[in-house]
């Protein structure tokens, strides 16, 4: 099929990551016939999705609810403690992390469909696993879950990716790819087409509806320095270079309203040396997370963050931030060998910018950019405060911090002194932005005056509205899932009136 043979499509999606393809698929299933645009090549699809590590988060409150997610053997049913989270737990940790910010429908609505979206997906196709790494440990013998997530996108990003391709091929779903959607058809105070390029000519898909799930604004520099602030416009992008903001700006063009936290984004702390965009080798593999077992310091030599303040899962998404705000935008991460067995996989990629050291003289020496000095100076005062009479235990939070320090560390604190000693420098990497516009729990896209447009729905990371400040982790995946499957299901019934 051309461009040129589509006439009066019933939906067109615009954007090819998670989002899109549930909204494609759900269309789908609601009765339409959908066709999808991507601007990317096709050996370049797949979105921010492509490059995710796959975490999801979802309410279970005993083995029969996760049984619906997830295949567990005999023996993982009766040995592995994956514990409860709850509706109450997970709407909380959504308050908590935003600063109580989230707009309660939407937050409602993501909480209360994450499961039965994620058990709709293994219908398309999708798989999931247990995400033993990182999120659980042996606690007196027996594997033990920390933090209320307990699953994993089978196979990572690539996997996800291809899933989700195989199953638009199996539905008969259309994908154009190298096609950029550059503004929207609106006629008679509605939505009905999009504007693309393509191969250097014009077209216009005319359309009964409109789903845009085109990414946030994290890969447009300009626009990272306009809301996210001065600097942003250096930071590093996690993931794919080609969210520029296109799909929020067509709709705030036609009378959308900018909603959510339009100078906040997720941005994680991300290997210095780390390339401007996201590498599909190397996937996520730039991010250092184990940073609550370390201490991090600027270029001062300084300490400048509670790396203990909580569990990894609510504080990585903002600490990107607090990096990005130190002296040259950036941070190294200090570990000795007691904790050197925690250290996450990604502290052993080759792409790594990483210094050794048998004294901590020596290492002062080596943290390029850091005032030597200081940096003796922060460990003496650091390990002096550490409150050593307080058991470590990693998988909870054990209270074992610092006493006295003008910048605490709550949990995990363990005097740096067991050489060899590794440092790990990070700058800030941001994975998408917050801002976008404001849609209803049917995803239909909100107007300045307060009404739907017509015809246009919205899923994915360009919606504002649901994160601020701060994300739980294995958030995003899902919360495109939900929407764009319930843009999706909008749209095909808002075409079949139309
Ligand atoms: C390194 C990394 C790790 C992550 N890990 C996790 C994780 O473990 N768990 C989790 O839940 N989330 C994770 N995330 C976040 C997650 O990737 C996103 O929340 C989610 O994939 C966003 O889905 P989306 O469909 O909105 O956007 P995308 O998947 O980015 O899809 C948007 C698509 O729109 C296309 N597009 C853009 N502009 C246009 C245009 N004008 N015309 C046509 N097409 C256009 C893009 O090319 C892209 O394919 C991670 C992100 C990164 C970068």
């Amino acid at each position: 099929m051309k461009l040129s043979d589509i006439n009066n499509a019933d939906v067109v999606i615009v954007g090819a990551g998670n989002a899109a393809i549930c909204a494609a698929l759900a269309a789908k299933d609601a009765g339409a016939n959908p066709v999808v645009v991507e601007t990317a090549p096709e050996s370049e699809r797949g979105g921010n999705t492509f490059f995710v590590a796959g975490s999801t988060r979802w309410v279970f409150n005993n083995l029969d609810d996760i049984r619906e997610v997830l295949d567990l053997s005999a023996d993982e049913q009766k040995n592995v403690d994956f514990g409860t989270y709850s509706r109450e737990d997970f709407l909380e940790d959504m308050g908590r992390v935003t600063q109580y910010r989230c707009d309660p429908n939407l937050a409602e609505a993501l909480v209360d469909n994450a499961r039965p979206t994620l058990v709709w997906m293994r219908t398309k196709g999708i798989k999931f696993e247990p995400m033993y790494k990182g999120q659980s440990q042996k606690v007196n013998g027996r594997v033990t879950f920390f933090g209320g997530q307990i699953c994993n996108f089978w196979g990572g990003g690539p996997e996800l990716s291809a899933s989700l391709f195989k199953a638009l091929d199996k539905a008969g779903i259309p994908v154009f790819y190298e096609t950029t959607a550059q503004s929207l058809v609106y006629e008679h105070g509605k939505a009905c087409g999009v504007v693309v390029e393509q191969g250097g000519e014009q077209y216009t898909i005319r359309a009964k509806a409109v789903v845009l799930a085109c990414g946030g604004f994290q890969s447009n520099a300009e626009m990272r320095a306009r809301y996210l602030g001065p600097g942003y416009e250096l930071a590093k992008v996690r993931g794919t270079q080609y969210n520029n903001g296109a799909g929020i700006q067509m709709a705030l063009a036609i009378g959308a309203v900018p909603h959510g936290h339009w100078s906040g984004s997720h941005a994680v702390g991300w290997d210095r040396n780390a390339t401007p965009y996201g590498d599909r080798a190397v996937g996520d593999g730039f991010q250092k997370h184990s940073y609550i077992f370390s201490i991090m310091v600027n270029a001062n030599g300084e300490r400048f963050v509670d790396e203990g303040a909580d569990f990894r899962n609510f504080t990585y998404a903002k600490y990107g931030h607090v990096v990005q705000q130190q002296p040259g935008m950036f941070a190294w991460q200090i570990f000795d060998q007691k904790v050197e067995h925690l250290l996450r996989d990604e502290y052993r990629i080759k792409q790594v910018t990483k210094v050794t050291a048998n004294t901590l003289e020596e290492l002062a020496g080596k943290l390029e950019g850091v005032d030597p000095k200081r940096f003796l100076e922060t460990v003496k005062e650091y390990n002096a405060a550490v409150q050593k009479d307080v058991p470590f235990e990693p998988v909870v939070k054990d209270g074992r911090g610092t006493t006295g320090l003008k910048v605490p560390k709550t949990n995990w604190a363990n005097t740096i002194d067991n050489p060899p000693y590794q440092a790990y420098a990070v700058t800030c990497g941001v994975t998408f932005t917050f801002g976008g516009v404001k849609i209803d729990p049917t995803c239909s896209v909100q107007n300045v005056a307060g009404h739907g447009i017509p015809g246009l729905f919205a899923a994915g990371e360009m919606v504002g509205g649901i994160f601020y400040f701060n994300y739980p982790s294995g958030s995003g995946l899902v919360s495109g899932a939900v929407f764009g499957r319930l843009a999706g299901t909008s749209a095909a019934r808002y075409a079949k009136q139309a």
